[in-house]
């Protein structure tokens, strides 16, 4: 039953020809019949493009930079392993993830430590690996001096977290007053202590912001160089913005897009969705951010840096992993309700973590049928888990599809790689954990695959 739904709100994904070429070979339908359930499928080419991508826009700059990729964003091995390979770094936040660094052969030195209240353990470790350590709160610089100290290997290397004005009720980063006084403790440390510069990292998207704050962590360095610390380079943090859809797809769905078109009349607030369109994103956005003039200076950013010879730091999670993965479920039964279909697949909400941001993941899934039709109309359908709560809803939003859903059908969610595959996952329901296959595409007739890691 196809019912008349000429508008039907979609967000359609941006071209991804990687996987166009995975979907159009044959593959998915094996793997899941392989596994006998949901799966992630990492594409490694994607994130080293992307790397590559920002390497070149820092260079073409002129700017000295370095990327750490924000481990949070993922847990796959395989984009760790890609990072070692081609020049960058890994921002870690806990024990594991710098284990899991070093362990995929990432150089301690490469590393560098987020996250507030690191414990002794994490401190000690960072310390003897040579890791950069971005310092969040006043009795945590004492407590790296103490570990430096103690391990007497080598002077901790730091960075000092600012609070951003912007931004005051942030739990994180250091007040002025704060700040003035790790500086001083900072040269009092002598050579318990390397202080590299300052770090931020701001919630949100804009450009301006970001580039008033940078310019000011310079300022910074400057006045603690006069003091005789090194203070010769600043971390950005993350958030560099990834376009899933075009600006019109997303315009129209935003104006469009009513609780009728949710089931159960479920209500999200626009403003709660992620921006799936950015007017710059990924390696234009870092471009753009390069080119703006802070506030209170006349040139651009890419010049105040250069002038002082600070070295820009970023730690991009999200807009590495773009393009770099999809997530597969298969489709175990099809309920007709008043004008569309309930959808139930093999998995579960928490392999899809935007649901958990009192939020849906909002690019379209795209059908791929055991049996082609012909595409007869518009078929919207809500995808549920396979579970026993009322809220564990893939997508509460009715979906055009463009045949009718059957069972045994797949169901593959692009884009996925930043943020959504692991999150929030949980062997729930004693489900298993959807693996995660690293696929092999470039310059062969057939791709090919292999798991992340062995399970253990
Ligand atoms: C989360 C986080 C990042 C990565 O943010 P993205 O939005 O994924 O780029 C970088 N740095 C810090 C300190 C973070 O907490």
């Amino acid at each position: 039953m196809a019912v008349n739904t000429q508008n039907w709100p979609r967000l359609p994904v941006l071209p991804d020809a990687a996987t166009d070429a995975i979907v159009t070979s044959g593959l998915l339908p094996e793997l899941a019949y392989a596994f006998g359930g949901p799966f992630h499928f990492l594409l490694p080419d994607a994130f080293t493009a992307n790397l590559r991508a920002m390497q070149e826009t820092l260079s073409a700059a002129g700017v000295d930079g370095f990327v750490h990729y924000a481990k949070k964003a993922n847990k796959a091995a395989v984009f760790v392993e890609q990072a070692a390979a081609h020049g960058a770094g890994i921002d870690v936040a806990s024990t594991s993830e710098l284990r899991e660094a070093l362990g995929h052969g990432v150089r301690g030195e490469h590393l560098v430590v987020t996250g507030p209240a690191k414990d002794p353990a994490l401190l000690r470790l960072a310390v003897t690996h040579g890791a950069l350590i971005a310092v969040d709160a006043l009795d945590e610089l004492d407590a790296v001096i103490t570990s430096a100290l103690a391990g007497r290997i080598r002077p901790a290397r730091i960075l000092l977290r600012v609070l951003p004005p912007g931004q005051p009720r942030s739990r994180f980063g250091m007040t002025v007053t704060e700040l003035t006084t790790a500086v001083q403790r900072s040269v009092e440390a002598g050579d318990a202590l390397r202080m590299e510069g300052f770090s931020f990292h701001l919630s949100g998207y804009a450009l301006q912001p970001r580039a008033d704050l940078a310019a000011s962590l310079v300022e910074r360095c400057l006045n603690a160089r006069v003091m005789g610390l090194q203070a010769s380079r600043i971390s950005i943090g993350g958030g560099l913005p990834t376009s899933y859809t075009d600006a019109d797809s997303w315009h129209t769905f935003l104006a469009t897009q009513t609780p009728a078109h949710y089931h159960a009349g479920k209500v999200f607030t626009s403003g709660d969705f992620y921006p799936y369109y950015s007017p710059a994103s990924g390696t234009h956005a870092l471009a753009a951010l390069l080119e703006t003039v802070p506030q209170d200076g006349g040139a651009p950013l890419s010049q105040v840096l250069t002038d002082a010879g600070v070295e820009l730091l970023l730690e991009p999670g999200r807009a590495l992993l773009d393009q770099a993965g999809a997530t597969v479920f298969r489709i175990q039964g099809v309920k007709d309700r008043d004008g569309y279909q309930l959808l139930t697949v093999d998995g579960t909400s928490l392999s899809l973590s935007e649901q958990w941001f009192n939020s849906e993941y909002l690019p379209d899934p795209r059908l791929i049928p055991l049996q082609p039709d012909t595409p007869t109309g518009t078929f919207p359908a809500s995808v549920g888990a396979a579970t026993c709560l009322e809220s564990d809803m893939l997508t509460w939003r009715k979906i055009a599809f463009g045949q009718r859903p059957r069972p045994g059908d797949l169901l593959l969610y692009p884009n996925t790689a930043g943020y959504q595959m692991d999150s929030n996952e949980s062997p729930f329901h004693d489900l298993p954990l959807p693996p995660k296959v690293v696929i092999d595409h470039t310059d062969r007739p057939r791709p090919r695959w292999r798991l992340d890691r062995h399970f253990t």
